[in-house]
């Protein structure tokens, strides 16, 4: 089986960051699980379907019609052909996706899907539950965390750069809130896996926590 490499952690840990420069770096495929529940709940939204609705958000789960494409380096998500890449990035779709992935028949319907991005030379997975549900015999295992208030004030800076105007504690709210639910959620709960390595990138910048992780992977 083609090795993988699990990143997992809360919102704005840094892991999407990570794994992309990983990839990279190794030559290997990378899976942003967060794509899959952020796509979720557009289409979900789009079909006007109540978040409560486990049986229809289910239903429309298993029947995703998606795909990646990679262009210049960038990875773009497509939903029924159309690219949604900055669609799913929006405060609403976060929210929807943070309450679609708490569905167990949800996760389920993904499960299998997430599973097939797994192949030669290898794959790094970005999630919640890469390396304790999706691929418990990943041989590499991190589990990336930063205060609550850090990754609020990244995510600030990122929306300043783009010239949207947000509020640093409506962002740590919102941040708080999704913590909450994925940390508390009955199927999958947000937790680093037993034999993750935990890093915490409050205090350690990319490069830092990069040469962790290479380090890790030699071995
Ligand atoms: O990582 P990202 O913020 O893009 O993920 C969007 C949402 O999908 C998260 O709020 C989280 O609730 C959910 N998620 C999950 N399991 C994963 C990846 C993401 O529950 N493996």
């Amino acid at each position: 089986k083609a090795p993988v490499i699990t990143i997992d952690g809360p919102s704005g840990s840094g892991k999407g960051t990570i794994a992309k420069l990983l990839a990279d770096k190794l030559g290997f495929a990378l899976l942003d699980s967060g794509a899959l529940y952020r796509l979720t709940a557009l289409a979900a939204l789009n079909a006007e379907v109540d978040l409560e609705d486990a049986g229809r958000l289910a239903e429309i789960a298993s029947n995703l019609d998606i795909q990646f494409a990679v262009a210049n380096n960038e990875v773009s998500a497509l939903l029924e052909g159309r690219d949604v890449s900055r669609d799913i990035r929006m405060e609403r779709v976060s929210m929807a996706a943070s309450k679609v992935a708490a569905v167990p028949a949800v996760r389920d319907a993904l499960l299998q899907r997430q599973r097939d991005f797994r192949a030669p030379p290898g794959l790094v997975a970005d999630g919640r539950d890469m390396g304790t549900t999706v691929f418990p015999d990943a041989p590499v295992k991190i589990f990336l965390t930063a205060s609550a208030e850090e990754r609020a004030r990244r995510r600030f800076d990122q929306l300043q750069g783009r010239g949207v105007s947000v509020s640093l504690r409506d962002l740590l709210e919102d941040i708080r809130a999704r913590d909450d639910r994925d940390m508390n959620r009955a199927a999958s709960p947000l937790a680093p896996a037993e034999d993750a390595l935990v890093l915490d990138s409050t205090s350690i910048d990319i490069d830092g926590v990069l040469q962790k992780v290479l380090e890790l992977v030699k071995q």
